[in-house]
Parts: C-alpha cells; structure tokens; sequence
C-alpha cells in the first residue's frame, strides 16, 4: 500500500513574486488549467484583494477538473474579530475551493513586525481556521518563518502549527521563508513537527536560498510530512521556490520515493513535463535553461566520445533515468563527418520518426527525406528557429520536405510604411500602413491596411483578402506575438513567435527568424495562415 503524496503549486502567487514576471489574467488562467490538466492536486491562485488581477481571478467559478483551487490571504487582523476584519471578509468571498492563510510562527515576528501578543496570534489563527471552515472552504495554514521560528522557540512554533490543526486545518504548512534552512535540520525539525500533527496534515513549503529547495523538500517527506509546495521551474522571489519540476519526476522515478508514494501525476502526464516547463518559459518570454535537470536541453545532451559510443551501446551507462519519461530526448551530438545510418540512428533515437508518425505522416526511418528533415531542422536551429514550441511550424517543415504542402498563394511583395507627423490637432501620431500583393491561382489581389504598429498593418492586409481562401481563415485569430532578440554571433537575430487560435477553439505556434523583425513577424504568420488551410483541408 503506497501512502498518498499531495502537490500544491504556488507559480500563480509566490511564483508571481519574481522579479520581472507579471501574469494577466488570461496567463494565470492559462496556467491554471495547465497545472490541472498535469495533476497538481492544489493551484494556489493568488492573493484577492491584493491586485485587481486576482481580484478578477477569484470573482468567477474557474472550474479546475480537478485541482483543488486555492486563494491565499492574511489571517484576521490582532484586535478584531474574523467578521470585523474587512480584508478576511473579503477573501471568504472568493470563488475557490480551498483557503490558503499565512501567519506568523515566529516569536520574534510576532512581537516585532506583528506588535502584538503571542497569544492574540494564536487566537487569531485559531478564528480564522475556523472562519473559513465554517464557510466551507478547505483550510490550509502557512506558518511563515516555521524552521528559524523553531529554532528559536521550538514551542511557541509548535503552538501556532497545532492551533491551525486544532481548529480544523487540513494542512499545517511549514515555511522556509528566508530559504535558509539545510536538509538536516528540516528533517530533525519536521521530524519534531510529525509527533504533534499527523504527518498527513504537515506541508512543505521550501524557498531556494541555499540551492536546497528540492532536497529540503524530500528531506520534509522522508520525516513525515506529505505535501510539497513548489512552483513551476522554481519560479519565487530571490532564488526561487522548490522546483516542482524536478521534484514530480524524482517522486515518481527514484525508487525510494515511487515504492512508498502515490502523487496525482500519472506516468502520462509525467511525459509532457516538459512541455509545461517550457510553455511557462514562453510566456514569461524567458529562455529555457538549457541545465535544468530532467526538463533542459542538456540534461541528456552527450557530446562525441567515449561517453557516446558507449550511449550507443546502451543508454543507462550514462543516464540517471530515461529521457523520455519526462518528455526529454536524448541528444548525442554528432560531428559533421558523421555517416547517414549515425545521423538516421540519432533521429529514431530523437523520437522524430514517432513525431511524424504521429502527425499522422507515415515515413520510414530508413526514408532519405528523414535525413533531409534532419539536416534542414538542424540548419534552421542554428539560424535561430526553435520548434519546441512552434509544433505548427515543426509540422509545416515536415510537410514541405516530404512534399505535403500545397502552394495555396503566393506573397509576391509587400510593403510597410511606418510614418510619424503633426496632425491637424498638433498632436505628434506615428501612422502604419501595409500593403500586400498576393497571388491566387491566377488573380492578383492588392490588400492595404493600417495598423497599431508595422506587425498588426502587416498582419491586417495579409489577411484582408486570400480570394478564395478568405473563408477558411476567417475565424483565425492572433492571440500572442512574442520576440526575443537572439545573440547570433557575429549579428543579433530575433525570433518571432506568433500563437493563433481559430473558430474551433485550437490553438497553434508558429516562428519566424531574421535580422529583421518584419521579416520574422511576416514569416510567421504565413506558417499560421498556411498551417490553418492545412488543417481546414482547404483545396488547392
Ligand atoms: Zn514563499
């Protein structure tokens, strides 16, 4: 019988603490539901009432399917009762399953930044708990600064942890709020925790300041305690949370922590790891980090060698655990002089054959159009494009290369003005106007169109009119635009990706690279435009 291990993930609120990093409405929604989907057993939200962001978040239902939808929020004030405190009133009114209270488990903090008494803190607690209970939410406590508050008065830390479980906390959650605590001592000081809360109402909830998130974590579950709090790729303020991202596929593929646990992540879901790991990076516009364990490039990346023949031979020889379990692929780096049958063995062992495959484009490996795809990937990637994330784009190359793509149209030229003046008011306008020439079958349409900016006129007059293909991309949408200027060596390049939606709801990525950006923004939309008539069957 395997004991049951609970995941909360915090990316929306503690993770929401990192410098530079700024979610609308539409990314925490977005995230939520990508944790959801994932199996994360709580999302903590954020904090309503402390920006209109969550506000907005926590006004409506947002129907997780199965994570437990947390708000986050201050215990009552000290010298007022739960429903005279107008900040917890308001955050018993937020649409969530579960309330996630902080509080002060420090004596220190207490008299200090608190200025109150140690029992009023303790009260304070115990009216809150319950107020939120009575209201019907699921309770959890955060005791903020628990291992430095424990090591300073071990009771009164105890004291707090136990009034929350007292007063029906399904969750007494344990802080490392300034990160500094080592393995060792949380697993002596949860060790301690356990024999006066059940371990199965003890969380953890490790910051990174000494690089001992993760391990602080695991060292919490090894002493008793059995939920993890952590954010995706240990986004947090100064160093960061404990990274979920390492810690799901060590729990569920080390043996110590597979043989006694359960967590809600299925071995499925393990598998597109990586692609949430790299979907936050999109959004947050970040580069992934090429040496994050399990999920960076490099993390299974072997360079020619000793080290790569003996890859070849059998792969555990150099692998803590298989790449792909995690979505991951093996890379080994093939020198220039390689063979065809090397440069076809790594593609196989890429999972890029399968990829095709499951495009539904069947393709043998030993097909010489494989090796072309391969060089023609490869070349592109050292020009800057990036197809992790531009699976519409990936599909349109693959398409082109076993010839599979229809020329629809032809963009014979196009052109963008960009012009800044006084208008008749005075008032200093900058104006932007496109205009495309297009050629279908054998009419030749001239669309123009003004625009926010050079991308928007651009986008505008493409899609004014393809002739008869204007009724398959009516629906089509552009929900995200996002650039990011690559060091190309001798010249910066930037790369454009561009997300699109149609009238069925799908949603796709597409990327274009150049040194110029039109040039970048121009190339993908015409991926999204053409990879929609691909999907609409839209005749040649
Ligand atoms: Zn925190």
């Amino acid at each position: 019988m395997k004991e049951r291990l609970y995941l909360f993930d915090t990316t929306l609120r503690d993770g929401a603490q990192t410098n530079g990093v700024d979610f609308t409405l539409a990314d925490k929604l977005a995230i939520a539901h990508m944790l959801d989907g994932l199996g994360l057993d709580y999302v903590e939200g954020g904090y309503p009432g402390a920006n209109l962001t969550d506000s907005e978040l926590f006004a409506e239902d947002r129907k997780l399917k199965a994570a437990t939808f947390t708000a986050f929020g201050m215990t009552r004030r000290p010298g007022r009762s739960a429903s005279n405190d107008p900040g917890l009133v308001a955050l018993l009114d937020a649409k969530a399953d579960a309330i996630c209270f902080v509080a002060k488990s420090w004596d220190y903090h207490v008299r200090v930044a608190l200025e109150t008494t140690l029992e009023e803190n303790l009260a304070s607690i115990r009216d809150s708990v319950a107020a939120a209970k009575a209201k019907g939410f699921e309770v959890l406590l955060d005791c903020e600064h628990f291992f430095d508050g424990f090591k300073a008065n071990p009771d009164y830390a105890l004291a707090c942890a136990r009034a929350a479980y007292e007063a029906g906390a399904r969750w007494v959650v344990l802080c490392d709020t300034n990160g500094g605590a080592l393995p060792h001592e949380v697993e002596a000081i949860v060790g301690a925790v356990v024999k006066h809360v059940p371990g199965d109402h003890v969380g953890i909830h490790a910051h990174n300041d000494t690089e001992q998130a993760v391990a602080n974590s695991l060292a919490a579950v090894r002493a008793g305690a059995r939920q993890i709090q952590g954010t995706l790729n240990g986004l947090g303020e100064r160093c960061g949370n404990a990274n979920l991202v390492s810690i799901i596929p060590t729990l569920k593929l080390k043996p110590d922590f597979a043989q006694k646990f359960d967590i809600g992540v299925s071995d499925e879901k393990l598998h597109v790891l990586l692609q949430a790991s790299r979907k936050l990076d999109e959004m947050l516009n970040r580069a992934p980090n090429r040496h994050a364990p399990y999920v960076g490039e490099s993390a299974f990346a072997t360079k020619a060698g000793i080290h790569a023949s003996a890859i070849l031979k059998d792969p555990a020889t150099y692998e803590h655990v298989k790449p792909e379990a995690v979505g991951n692929k093996r890379r080994v780096l093939v020198s220039e002089q390689a063979g065809k049958s090397n440069v076809i063995a790594e593609l196989d062992r890429s999972g890029l054959i399968a990829e095709l495959q499951g495009l539904g484009i069947a393709i043998e490996k030993d097909d010489p159009r494989v090796a072309r795809l391969l060089e023609e990937v490869k070349a592109r990637e050292a020009k800057g494009y990036a197809y992790e994330n531009a699976q519409a784009s990936f599909e349109l190359l693959a398409r082109r290369v076993l010839g599979a793509v229809p020329d629809y149209f032809d963009v014979t030229q196009f052109d963008v003005n960009v012009e800044q003046r006084i208008s008749a008011k005075g008032e200093r306008v900058t104006v932007t106007m496109a205009v495309v020439k297009v050629t279908v079958d054998d009419a030749r349409l001239i669309s123009a169109a003004e625009g926010n900016g050079p991308v928007n006129a651009l986008d505008l007059a493409l899609r004014k009119d393809l002739g008869k293909y204007q009724k398959y991309i009516e629906g089509l949408d552009l929900t995200d635009y996002r650039v990011r200027i690559l060091d190309g060596g001798t010249e910066a390049v930037t790369r454009v990706l561009i997300e699109s939606r149609d009238e069925t709801g799908e949603r796709w990525t597409t990327v274009g690279v150049s040194a110029n950006i039109i040039d970048a923004s121009f190339q993908a939309l015409m991926d999204s435009i053409v990879y929609k008539l691909v999907k609409s069957g839209a005749p040649t």
